[in-house]
């Protein structure tokens, strides 16, 4: 690509940080998402390379409008931004719990949508959705998946985001944008406690995450992959 241009949304801390980090260091210009302006600052100053706070909240209109006029050239957008709910089965959940779908659902819409114009004028044009092995749907129904019905509202937010993948995927395909949704396995971060106490390392993800947004033109749109590259079923 020449003088590619990336955003990661909810770049301020944990995987989304890292894949910034990551494709500012092979000489990117990466504007960090974040809905937090001093977190994200220091998540920019933190980086090496050509790295930019853009205040972004995904679930507020004015900021993604705001954000939108600062970003005129687009080729790569990381929906990373996202927040966990309840460890609970859909018949326990509190209603209040699915509004992180305006996050991990809404949010991707509105910011896909707000930033196609720019999209679409960039030669090799990649989105990537950090989605979750949770989400999919196939593993949640075969005979060795541990979760079962757990962490409803946020599962289920996750397969919604798969659906978008291969939605936005089918609906771009003439813009030659390849839309891609990643399960990043269980990282060590802030999400929640599951995740915080684990051993995984945040740059495997994110790895796997600069894979999909560099991809060449021949590449796959439309699927979804572990971190590690290999396909997870939806
Ligand atoms: P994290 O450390 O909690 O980071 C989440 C990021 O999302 C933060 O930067 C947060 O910003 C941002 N965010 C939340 N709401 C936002 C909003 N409305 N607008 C903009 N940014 C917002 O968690 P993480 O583990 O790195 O999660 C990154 C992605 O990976 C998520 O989509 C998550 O679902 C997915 N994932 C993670 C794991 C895991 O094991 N960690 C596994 C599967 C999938 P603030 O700092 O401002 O809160």
């Amino acid at each position: 690509m020449d003088h590619p241009v990336a955003l990661i949304s909810g770049a301020s801390r944990g995987i989304g940080k890292v894949i910034a980090r990551q494709l500012a260091a092979v000489g990117l210009t990466v504007h960090v998402g974040s809905g937090d302006a001093a977190r994200g600052q220091r998540a920019a100053a933190d980086i090496v390379g050509d790295a930019r706070l853009l205040v972004l909240d995904v679930t507020d209109a004015a900021s993604i409008a705001d954000a939108t006029s600062q970003v005129a050239a687009l080729d790569i957008l990381v929906h990373n931004a996202g927040v966990s709910g309840d460890d609970t089965t859909a018949d326990q959940e509190n209603l209040a719990t699915f509004r992180i779908y305006e996050t991990n659902v809404c949010g991707v819409v509105a910011v896909t949508n707000a930033f196609l114009p720019a999209l679409r004028r960039s030669a090799h044009p990649r989105i990537v959705n950090i989605s979750s092995g949770t989400g999919s749907l196939a593993w949640a129904t075969g005979p060795q998946f541990a979760h079962r019905g757990s962490y409803a509202a946020y599962r289920s937010s996750k397969a919604a985001l798969n659906a978008l993948t291969v939605f936005y995927a089918d609906a771009l395909a003439g813009d030659g944008v390849k839309v891609n949704a990643l399960a990043p396995g269980l990282r060590r971060t802030g999400l929640n406690a599951t995740a915080a106490a684990s051993d995984g390392d945040p740059a495997q993800a994110a790895a796997g995450a600069v894979r999909l947004a560099l991809l060449p033109d021949e590449g796959p749109s439309g699927e979804f992959f572990s971190w590690d590259g290999t396909p997870v079923p939806w």
